[in-house]
């Protein structure tokens, strides 16, 4: 039997952000700090030009330990994880969640309403049985009937949440829950909250390519992040973004996926067929203001494709950035409420 060539995060980093470093012999230093959390890397950049002298390697500490917490919440691999203990309990018990992870079932949920199930986080032995969780598959294409089987547990409506105290209730014990679209964009707003509460106003926090910004980068000039081209054996700047004050998630479909036969598959399910998403959409940018909202956004457009997620977009007033495949070439596509981001220099 022909093996997957799986190609991890690692090796395929094609739909990504860059914050450009075009700084001039005159501009203040920029303090930066990098670690891994989530599966992946992170880092941050810290403008201290009027900022009291910052010590970087008690910060870094104190940002380690606040992801941990959110790592030991939120993942699919801890078996003590709020989500782990969710995906084990029998039907119809209340299982007993963190404040903060009730915050992100709360949004997920949110975003499921409106995105009509694209996005849902009961999703997730589909993404194991294609081989994209926990326990590794990558042997062959899973067969239709178990894919069927799978998704008649899938649906975000399975899930009850309540709010004092948090807690959360499946109507079928086979039900699993998976916060890995949305979890990274709650660190990352968690991340820029323990900044401001450390009195530092000027930053940009990157996760796994999920980003916030805040204040300038020197003087009056925002943050300017580069969104690269996405192809596998290249690496250029697609577009330039100036951001501030806001956030910003890309979903696409060259960053995690294996390869068999020719056949890409991507570690997007869509929820109504169970297969990966198999469409011309090569990736999707959001921006809003929190990074946990972009980051689900982005992951359902992906699912939607590009002209239900475009219309979606328009609907919903999201300021939205597309990669389109079109013969050999990417056609970039936006909606309305992107169009202040556009060849700008300092917008918000
Ligand atoms: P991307 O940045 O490409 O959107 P994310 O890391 O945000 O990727 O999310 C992808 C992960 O989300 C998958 O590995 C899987 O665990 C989970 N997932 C896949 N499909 C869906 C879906 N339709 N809704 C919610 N989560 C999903
Ligand atoms: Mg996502």
């Amino acid at each position: 039997m022909k093996k997957f060539i799986f190609l991890g995060v690692a090796v395929v980093l094609a739909v990504t952000v860059i914050y450009l470093n075009n700084q001039s012999p005159t501009s203040t230093p920029l303090i930066s700090i990098a670690g891994t959390t989530m599966g992946t890397s992170y880092h941050i950049k810290l403008a201290a030009g009027s900022e009291a002298k910052i010590d970087s390697a008690a910060l870094k500490a104190k940002i380690d330990a606040r992801l941990g917490v959110i790592d030991a919440e939120m993942s699919t691999y801890k078996e003590q994880s709020d989500v782990s203990q969710v995906s084990r309990a029998a039907a119809d018990a209340w299982v007993p969640v963190a404040d903060e992870t009730m915050t992100v079932l709360t949004t997920a949920q949110e975003i499921s309403r409106i995105s009509d199930g694209a996005f849902d986080i009961t999703v997730g032995q589909l993404v194991n049985l294609w081989g994209f969780g926990p326990t590794l598959n990558l042997e062959d294409i899973p067969a239709q009937d178990k894919i069927k089987q799978l998704l008649s547990i899938v649906g975000y409506q399975k899930l009850e949440l309540q709010a004092h105290p948090p807690q959360v209730k499946k109507s079928d014990a086979h039900i699993t829950i998976d916060l890995s679209a949305i979890a990274k964009g709650y660190a990352v707003d968690a991340v820029a909250k323990l900044l401001l509460e450390e009195q530092l106003s000027n930053f940009l926090v990157e996760i796994g390519g999920e980003i916030i910004t805040h204040g300038y980068k020197e003087h009056d000039k925002p943050w300017v992040i580069g969104i690269e081209s996405p192809q596998a054996n290249q690496r250029s700047i697609r577009k330039r973004l100036y951001l501030q004050d806001v956030a910003m998630a890309t979903s696409g479909d060259y960053r995690n996926y294996f390869e068999r036969d020719g056949v890409r598959y991507s570690h997007t399910i869509d929820p109504a067929t169970g297969y990966p998403i198999k469409h011309t959409l090569a990736s999707v940018t959001v921006i809003e203001d929190s990074c946990m909202r972009a980051d689900a956004l982005a992951t359902a457009i992906m699912v939607m494709g590009p002209d239900k997620g475009m219309a979606f977009a328009n609907r919903h007033q999201l300021a939205i950035f597309m990669l389109v495949k079109q013969n050999d070439k990417f056609i970039e596509k936006y909606s309305n409420a992107f169009t202040p981001y556009l060849n700008t220099k300092e917008v918000k």
